[in-house]
C-alpha cells in the first residue's frame, strides 16, 4: 500500500480520487509525461504503478519526480517513506499484458544425465541450482503444450516477488540446434525480457551485479541478476533502477561493454549509483575470452568480494 495522498499533500501536487476518469484503488494527477498535462495519469495504491490513458505513462518514480519537480532519488526515497509495509520495489510498467495467470513447468526432478552435464561439463553444483532456482529436467518425454522441450534442463524464471512467470530450456546433449528454447510469449505470465533472472534472490540487497546470461548468474550467485542478453528492454532498465547501487559485469567483448556503458548512463539518470566493471578473465583452452560464467566457483567468489557483494 502506498499513501499517495499524503505524499502529494507534502509535495503540493494536486490529486483527486473521485469524479471523471477515476478508478477505485487509484489516485489521479495531471500526467507529467503528456505535453498538455492531461488529466489521465493515475497511481495504483496497491501495486505502486503509474499509468496514463493517453500516453501510457512511465516509471512511477519518474512520474513523481516530474510532477513535483524534485530529483529522482528524492522521489524514490519519499515513495519508500509512504509505502507502509510494502516492499519498496515498485512494479515496473508492463507493456506486455498476458492473459496467462499461471504456468506449470515441463520436466521432472534432475536425473543423472542432467547432473552430469551441469557438474562435469559446466562445473556447477546441481543440488545448489535445484535449491536456489528450482531447476528441472526433461528427457525423451518433454513436450509442453505441444512444443518440443525434450533433452533440456528446465530453468524457471520468477519475478522480483518470487512468482513463477516463465521458463527456458537449455539443451544438455550439445546436439540440438537451439541451445536455449524459451517459453513462447503468449504462454508466459510475463515475457522473460521483462524480467531479471535471479531478482527474487536479490530483492533485499542494496547492490546488485548485472550479468548477461543465466549461467553467469548461477556462477556469480545471489545478488547477481541476468538480463538474457546485452540488449535491455525498458522494463528491465526500470527494474534495475529499483536498486540503489548497480554494477554491470557483462562479457569482456567491446560490444557488450558498450551496451553496459549505455544502460549505465540511463540508470544513473534515475538516481542510482552505477559502475561498469570491465574486468577481463583471461582466455579458455580454445583461446576465447572467458565470460563471468566460465570462472571457477572460487574465482567467482573472489570477484563478488572485490565488487563488495560478500
Ligand atoms: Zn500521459
Amino acid at each position: 500500500m502506498i499513501d499517495w495522498k499524503s505524499l502529494f499533500t507534502d509535495l503540493n501536487v494536486p490529486y483527486w480520487d473521485n469524479g471523471k476518469n477515476c478508478s477505485p484503488g487509484r489516485i489521479n494527477i495531471q500526467c507529467p509525461f503528456c505535453s498538455d498535462h492531461s488529466n489521465h495519469g493515475s497511481f495504483g495504491i496497491t501495486k505502486g504503478d503509474y499509468q496514463c490513458w493517453r500516453c501510457k505513462g512511465g516509471h512511477p518514480v519518474k512520474a513523481v519526480s516530474l510532477a513535483a519537480h524534485i530529483p529522482m532519488d528524492t522521489a524514490r526515497q519519499l515513495i519508500q517513506k509512504y509505502s507502509k509495509g510494502f516492499n519498496p520495489f515498485l512494479q515496473a510498467e508492463q507493456t506486455h499484458k498476458s492473459s496467462v495467470k499461471s504456468i506449470t513447468l515441463p520436466g521432472e526432478p534432475l536425473k543423472d544425465c542432467h547432473r552430469r552435464y551441469l557438474s562435469e561439463v559446466r562445473k556447477f553444483d546441481p543440488e545448489e541450482l535445484e535449491f536456489y532456482h528450482g531447476i528441472l529436467g526433461t528427457t525423451d518425454v518433454g513436450y509442453w503444450q505441444g512444443i518440443d522441450f525434450r533433452y533440456r534442463v528446465i530453468i524457471p524464471i520468477y519475478d522480483v516477488w518470487g512468482n513463477l512467470c516463465t521458463f527456458q530450456g537449455r539443451d544438455y546433449t550439445q546436439q540440438q540446434e537451439l541451445r536455449y528454447k524459451c517459453c513462447p510469449v503468449d504462454k508466459a505470465v510475463v515475457h522473460h525480457k521483462h524480467l531479471l533472472y535471479g531478482a527474487e534472490l536479490a530483492r533485499n540487497k542494496d547492490r546488485i551485479v548485472v550479468v548477461e546470461g543465466v549461467f553467469d548468474q548461477w556462477r556469480m550467485g545471489p545478488g547477481s541478476v541476468a538480463t538474457f542478453g546485452t540488449s535491455l528492454t525498458r522494463e528491465q532498465v526500470n527494474l534495475i533502477s529499483m536498486w540503489k547501487e548497480v554494477i554491470f559485469l557483462f562479457d569482456p567483448e567491446p560490444e557488450a561493454q558498450e551496451h553496459a556503458r549505455e544502460y549505465a548512463r540511463d540508470i544513473s539518470a534515475c538516481g542510482c549509483s552505477v559502475e561498469v566493471c570491465a574486468a577481463e578473465f583471461g582466455y579458455d583452452a580454445k583461446g576465447n575470452p572467458r565470460d563471468p560464467g566460465d570462472l571457477t566457483p572460487d574465482e567467482a567468489r573472489g570477484v563478488m568480494k572485490e565488487l563488495g557483494m560478500v
